[in-house]
């Protein structure tokens, strides 16, 4: 072995340096190479800067800036002007970009002014008109917010906040009908009473201007003559007041329009920075959420004249004494906690615990600052977001947590997703990365969290109890990239020495995440150029080999330094440690996503090997019946293949829009009949096929497809255009055309 290959592998092995065959790294600014072109990040168009749209509690709470101009010059780009208002129009983006990336806050609006006015000067009339056409196109606004460590917890509430109001409107409108009707029930009682009928009332209820057209005493007797004396017992007299009472002075939801009343009770706060103090609210309200929904419910009954004293005292009694079911809780706020995980102790710890397996409509932001933490026992392991992927697991266990993991470059692509877990009825969990703590890297909290995603090292997913019953229906992985491998790959192309351009594939590994962290420097270690050698490989084929005795390879990485001139970097054996460690989580998230599951490719080989032993068999069987002369001697395997040509040319031609089964493979699982027995049948052979394909919904051959052990649904395309949730639907269905 050469000394130099020698000294790679010594480094390999134990992380110390011989100086004269290799340098460290600290202080090159190393980055992954797949980075070197996300130097200038304000200059590239991404999703962020984001815009928070006030008053929207459906997806278009929140918008990309980018999303937006394109939106914009799809309508205003047009005809001879369209190029140049394009060009003008982007300009000012990626101004505005560089304003929000370099610290300024505001709206769209005052950022869009701020920026015209930098760019303005010099620039001709047409460019004001672009401009002013391009902004004209866009019909929204609101506080744009950059991917930095106030976005998580920024961009929940935000959203949080529009769910609750759509929540206090519904509830509000449902009070003051309550409240009104209550009160025209008094009010009918007052004006059926011998003091509602009294010359004096009857005066003061027709006012000034018409008193001295009127004999109020005469019509006081008429009315004592003419309306029935039927007033309520005092009982319900008292009961109605008590119900009007509870309504008016309820502090879940805020007073409609006018602030409460002097002296009156202020609404409460649901927004929490502590689990347990969330946690004591919720129980210390609970009394009070019950007294509110036993007199909604008595309300109801009132208005409707159906409360029975004799029958509803004794039950209203007792109502809430088991607490209240998450139907009864769910027209009432949810509350949201937002913590810090750097700041997560032990007694906290626990009261997130408690939430999470309590069922309470109680929503967690765990923010992550850091995942590159070392490990309690040190020795460079890392956590690697350790912490939060156990309680994101423990919260999936518990079946009934809506759990959205996420780094924040995701979050706008989860939008959907953190909206469907704010209303979800029951506990959430939203753990998220931000990238912004690692003061050890130069990367912007943007690319740190993009990379931890990227890398595997924080994968994002979403688990959402209410999407079905099945792990196929409610976990989520697809936001990651090229799910389906160990690491995603990009190309990536530079210029050699002799200034030729040579191209590669490069898997993103959890290596490339930590390598661009200043703390784990010491695991890393440059080659100079004129070392570089066959011995060195790319991590991610280090990791498929398995090491017996002395390696004679060594994992390496490209990075790029602050010039963006490409180095080769080497790793430790601890790094490499830590990798295959993090591709063992994913592929456990793998399995829960259906990729790769073992039990489905166990099955799945168990029944291709019955299929080819049957298919061996009718060929057998064929041979022996068929008419067409064959050679006695033939042999059997000449047979097979004619037999399966014969079979093959059974099967009728399909369409691709055409839904169908593959019955001569089916397992008889029962999974697609449970799912619908109408459009899914079992022949005589109890295999099953499509015996109605209008029984059913799209919807349910997409979840046929996804259950079916042996994937042999194919459920075409949908019948019915204006089937609801058709365009995720379709992109679920293609594993399966
Ligand atoms: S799900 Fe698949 S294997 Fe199971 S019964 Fe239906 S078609 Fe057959």
């Amino acid at each position: 072995m050469e000394a130099d290959t020698q000294a790679h592998v010594a480094f390999f092995l134990t992380g110390r340096r011989p100086s004269e065959f290799l340098d460290a790294v600290d202080g090159l600014n190393l980055r992954p190479a797949l980075f070197a072109g996300y130097r200038e990040l304000a200059q590239l168009r991404y999703d962020f800067p984001l815009m928070l749209v006030a008053d929207r509690a459906d997806n278009q709470f929140v918008q990309s800036l980018s999303g937006l101009v394109d939106a914009a010059l799809a309508t205003a780009a047009k005809g001879n002007d369209g190029e140049r208002i394009r060009k003008h129009a982007l300009r000012l983006e990626q101004e505005i970009r560089a304003l929000v990336a370099g610290g300024s806050a505001g709206t769209l609006s005052a950022l869009w002014d701020k920026a015209a006015g930098r760019l303005a000067k010099g620039a001709d009339q047409t460019f004001a008109d672009s401009l002013k056409r391009t902004r004209a196109a866009i019909k929204l606004d609101g506080a744009l917010a950059d991917c930095d460590a106030a976005l998580p917890a920024r961009l929940l509430q935000h959203a949080w906040t529009a769910v609750q109001q759509q929540k206090a409107a519904a509830f509000r409108k449902d009070l003051d009908r309550l409240v009104l009707k209550l009160s025209d029930i008094l009010k009918a009682d007052f004006e059926r009473s011998e003091a509602g009928r009294s010359a004096k009332h009857l005066k003061a209820a027709v006012g000034t201007g018409f008193g001295a057209a009127f004999d109020f005493d005469a019509m006081s007797n008429l009315l004592a003559k003419a309306l029935p004396k039927d007033e309520f017992p005092e009982s319900r007299r008292k009961r109605i007041r008590a119900l009007l009472e509870a309504l008016n002075t309820q502090q879940f939801f805020p007073a409609a329009a006018a602030p409460a009343k002097k002296g009156g009770a202020k609404a409460y706060s649901f927004l929490f920075e502590r689990c347990s103090d969330a946690l004591a609210a919720f129980r210390e309200r609970m009394p009070k959420l019950i007294e509110l929904a036993r007199a909604i419910a008595i309300a109801e009954l009132e208005i409707d004249g159906q409360y029975s004293e004799a029958k509803h005292d004794a039950l209203f009694e007792q109502f809430g004494a088991n607490g209240l079911d998450p139907q009864d809780l769910a027209p009432f706020p949810d509350y949201l906690v937002c913590i810090n995980a750097g700041k997560l102790q032990a007694e906290e710890h626990a009261q997130l615990m408690e939430i999470l397996s309590s069922g309470l409509p109680i929503k967690v932001l765990l923010q992550l600052d850091d995942i590159l933490e070392e490990s309690a026992i040190g020795e460079g392991n890392l956590t690697s977001g350790m912490r939060s992927r156990q309680i994101a697991n423990m919260a999936m266990g518990l079946n009934e947590v809506y759990v959205l993991q996420s780094a924040s470059s995701n979050l706008y692509r989860f939008r959907e997703r953190m909206l469907r877990g704010l209303t979800y009825r029951g506990p959430a969990l939203f753990s998220v990365y931000s990238g912004a703590g690692a003061q050890a890297s130069d990367l912007p909290p943007y690319l740190m969290s993009a990379a931890a995603m990227e890398s595997r090292a924080f994968p994002a997913f979403a688990y959402d109890p209410s999407a079905g019953p099945n792990w196929a229906s409610r976990f989520y992985l697809e936001a990651n990239s090229q799910v389906e491998l160990d690491w995603p790959v990009q190309g990536f192309s530079y210029e050699d020495e002799q200034h030729q351009r040579v191209a590669e594939d490069l898997a993103f590994t959890l290596v490339d995440f930590v390598a661009s962290d200043r703390r784990y420097a010491r695991h890393l270690a440059r080659v100079p150029r004129e070392k570089w050698n066959g011995s060195m490989i790319p991590v991610d084929e280090s990791l498929t080999r398995d090491r017996k005795g002395l390696p004679d390879k060594v994992p390496s990485l490209l990075m790029v330094d602050a010039d963006n001139v490409l180095q080769r970097v080497i790793v430790d054996e601890r790094l490499i440690r830590e990798a295959r460690r993090c591709r063992e989580m994913w592929h456990s998230l793998q399995e829960l996503g259906g990729v790769h599951n073992s039990h489905a490719e166990k099955l799945l080989a168990r029944e291709k090997k019955a299929w080819e032993e049957r298919m061996r068999k009718e060929a057998e069987a064929l041979a022996v019946t068929a008419p067409a002369p064959a050679p006695a001697s033939a042999p059997a395997t000449a047979a097979a293949p004619a037999a399966a040509a014969a079979v093959a040319e059974q099967a009728p031609e399909r369409s691709p829009d055409e839904a169908y089964i593959e019955t001569p493979r089916c397992a008889t699982c029962n999974e697609c009949t449970n799912i619908n027995n109408k459009m899914f049948v079992y022949d005589g052979n109890k295999q099953a096929y499509i015996a109605d394909i209008n029984a059913g919904t799209y919807a349910q051959l997409v979840e046929a497809a996804e259950n079916c052990q042996v994937a042999i649904i194919h459920p075409g395309k949908p019948r019915n255009p204006n089937e609801p949730g058709l365009e995720d639907l379709l992109k679920r269905a293609e594993a399966f055309q």
